[in-house]
């Protein structure tokens, strides 16, 4: 028997599937992507609209991961590539095969989507080539980010005065634009107060006060002239409220009629990335790169019982529903033997979509072993991974359960007063059986509040009731929310843009960027947000929105499918491109985004403005270029070193490395050296008045006042 090399993209992948082969196999990881296109030039050319010559670089730090693989090809008989089973990893074993020049001969792809002993042997049994079209797809995605990226970061560059350098991508921009639209929505909209009247009844048959419940006011209507109209959270009116108050104190209230009606409730699909990140989001307020992170872990492999370590979950980058014929006996053996066969779901009313591309026919997120239950690896499992898992466990195995069903008792309820009548609705649900609610409730599902368990007494046709009390509360109608990280990635998918293994990457760039802020978990729009934004949706609107960029998606999946050839597509795309730059440049406008300072130039007399410089604000002359005065910004911390000699005080300055805070009295040729890596607070200190900084554990310090304890730090260079 031979030697064969693995070549996988994480450690911890390495260490689950050596285990599972056994010592013919060496494995190896690339630890990710291992080329890219160069940093600082486009990297490749279009000839006649056809894209050529892609001049992918080997990543930095990627080299001694590329010379080690390099060398162990070279004793073994065939190299087994077994990244991710997507795009990203079939273009991850592409790379590797190209930068390694391995005879394509030795080469077999192998592909899992779970890493088990069955799943992983199978694939061995039954390796393929790599597919080139997938590795087209996710090439042209890489390619179209980068013909966009460049010229529309150069233009907002340009094009925004205040800012030295600013980066501008294609999904980003459609995704800020979301945010800052939405924000817009909020803005302008109007909260309306209405009244909501509220009757609490009861029963009084049989000469017992039977139990309270309440009834909303639905409509009224003229005695004299039969009209009525809906009253139900319209009433705007505090004269109107006071009309119908007197007239309900009075009235007779009786049961008009009743209506009992039953209400499937459905068990929610299995998990797909977004909706597994909504529901951490939502129930432990992870973000969601935590829960890709953990659940990454999930899949790759846990050490349980003895040291063995086994793929846990299917893999997590998915937008399928289906589960596979074998996972579903087994969750149905399972629901069998611990709830009962009734609680087995049938199979009819399953809404689930097609799969695009058979080659990518994923399953969704499940457990590899459905009999390994979340309290059985209790102990194998830090605390986050077993939240992640059973929030899988749990949404897999009540997927497969059967409906629960509620019998829905809605009662009309009519008062009259001499000139008009009211007509109130009462109405509760009773769990006729409970179904997959038994094991799970998703906090996201649970919006309905008819499926609650409200009970409403025994009643009948022209029964009198008595009134307890009449509520009448002020209500005001809400805006929608900001987005959350998971609202935004909730709507991106249902406008179609990215995919899931692109959506937590959206997220975090947005982040990075300077054109949003949380608050509270939710993003705002910062000025410089909304002005990149406005330049960009008005200078290219072709691209920077919602339908191009999914149509754009579908042409990936076309190229994927091979419908579509991938140097034509991205040629021609790069062409038409160039002529939207051309035209935006033609037609730009300059959006000047400093602030004045308040404090005139030393020199010319002209105002100082408040600029950016590699995350640094320092005072620029407005009188630029003619008067080059700059001066850095003083920001109210007094030097600890120097203050009390010669009055030196901390300024902002910009690195390569970041931000950071010099003395003002450091010269090229020497002064005072000290400076500060911590970062400023709002907070200042009570004794001197020095603004406080936080250090990297992120406490609070007064620098000035504690300077006897500083250990001087050591000085890095100084850019500006
Ligand atoms: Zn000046
Ligand atoms: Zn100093
Ligand atoms: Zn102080």
């Amino acid at each position: 028997m031979g030697k064969f090399l693995v070549i996988v993209e994480s450690p911890a992948k390495v260490r689950t599937i050596g285990k599972i082969l056994g010592k013919d196999y060496l494995i190896s990881a690339t630890m990710g992507h291992v080329r890219d296109l160069p940093k600082n030039r486009m990297g490749f050319k279009v000839d006649e609209n056809l894209v050529s010559e892609i001049d992918y670089v080997v990543i930095t730090g990627k080299k001694q991961a590329i010379k080690d693989l390099k060398s162990k090809c070279k004793n073994v008989d065939l190299v087994y590539l077994a990244t991710d089973p997507d795009r990203e990893g079939e273009a991850i074993a592409w790379h590797v095969v190209e930068e390694l020049k391995i005879d394509l001969s030795n080469v077999r792809r192998v592909v899992f989507n779970e890493i088990t002993p069955d799943a992983v042997k199978g694939a061995f049994e039954t390796p393929r080539d790599i597919n080139k079209l997938l590795v087209d797809a996710q090439q042209a995605r890489r390619l179209i980010d980068r013909i966009v990226g460049f010229p529309l970061s150069r233009y907002v560059t340009n094009n925004i005065t205040g800012y030295t350098k600013l980066s501008a991508g294609r999904v980003q921009s459609v995704a800020l634009q979301l945010i800052i639209d939405r924000e817009n929505k909020i803005e302008k909209f109007k909260s309306q107060k209405y009244w909501q009247i509220k009757a609490i009844l009861f029963c009084t048959k049989n000469n017992t006060k039977g139990n309270i419940f309440s009834a909303i006011l639905q409509t009224k209507k003229s005695l004299k002239t039969g009209k009525g109209s809906s009253v139900q959270n319209v009433i705007t009116e505090r004269e109107e409220v006071e009309k119908i108050k007197a007239d309900l104190v009075t009235a007779q209230y009786i049961v008009k009629a009743i209506n009992v009606k039953e209400k499937h409730s459905s068990p929610p699909l299995p998990f797909i990335t977004t909706t597994l990140q909504r529901e951490a989001s939502v129930k432990y307020r992870f973000n969601v790169n935590r829960t890709m992170r953990i659940a990454q872990q999930l899949y790759e492999g846990i050490s349980i019982q003895g040291g063995d370590q086994e793929g846990l979950i299917t893999y997590m980058r998915t937008d399928s529903r289906v589960l596979s014929k074998n996972a579903k006996d087994d969750i149905k053996k399972y629901i069998t033997s611990n709830f009962g066969f009734e609680y087995v779901g049938s199979v009819k009313g399953k809404k689930i979509t097609k799969v695009r591309g058979a080659q990518e026919a994923h399953e969704a997120i499940r457990p590899t072993s459905i009999f390994r239950t979340p309290s059985s690896l209790r102990k194998y499992l830090d605390s986050d991974q077993y939240k992640i898992y059973e929030l899988i466990w749990n949404r897999t195995v009540s997927s497969q359960m059967a409906d629960a069903l509620y019998a829905i008792t809605t009662v009309d309820i009519c008062a009259n007063s001499s000139t008009r009548e009211y007509l109130f609705k009462a109405s509760g649900s009773q769990i006729k059986f409970d179904g997959f609610k038994k094991l799970y409730s998703s906090m996201i599902l649970e919006e309905d509040d008819n499926e609650s368990d409200s009970k409403l007494p025994v009643l009948d046709k022209g029964e009198n009731l008595s009134r307890e009390k009449l509520d009448i509360d002020v209500r005001e109608t809400k805006p929608p929310p900001r987005f959350s990280e998971s609202d935004l990635i909730r709507e991106l998918e249902s406008e179609g843009i990215g995919r899931p293994s692109t959506y937590a990457s959206i997220v975090s760039r947005i982040r990075d960027q300077m054109y949003v802020a949380l608050e509270k978990n939710r993003f705002v729009p910062t000025k410089l947000g909304v002005a990149v934004s406005s330049i960009l949706t008005r200078s290219f609107t072709d691209i920077v929105n919602i339908n191009f960029t999914s149509d754009l998606e579908n042409s990936l999946d076309a190229i994927a499918t091979g419908e579509m050839d991938m140097p034509k597509f991205v040629g021609e795309f790069d062409n038409s491109f160039k002529e939207s730059v051309k035209l935006a440049h033609e037609t730009a406008e300059k959006i000047d985004m400093r602030e004045d300072s308040g404090i005139s130039c030393t020199k010319c007399g002209n105002p100082l403005l408040i600029i950016e410089y590699r995350g640094a604000k320092f005072l620029g002359c407005k009188g630029y270029p003619e008067c080059k005065y700059s001066e850095p910004m003083q920001i109210g911390i007094k030097c600890p070193k120097c203050w009390d000699e010669q009055g030196g005080q901390l300024v902002e300055r910009g690195s390569k490395r970041g931000v950071f805070y010099a003395c003002n009295k450091w010269k090229p040729d020497g002064g005072c050296n000290y400076i500060s890596n911590g970062e400023i607070s709002n907070d200042s200190c009570s004794k001197c008045d020095s603004k406080l900084l936080k250090d990297k554990k992120g406490e609070l310090d007064c620098i000035y006042c504690d300077r006897d304890n500083q250990t001087s730090e050591v000085a890095i260079k100084v850019d500006i």
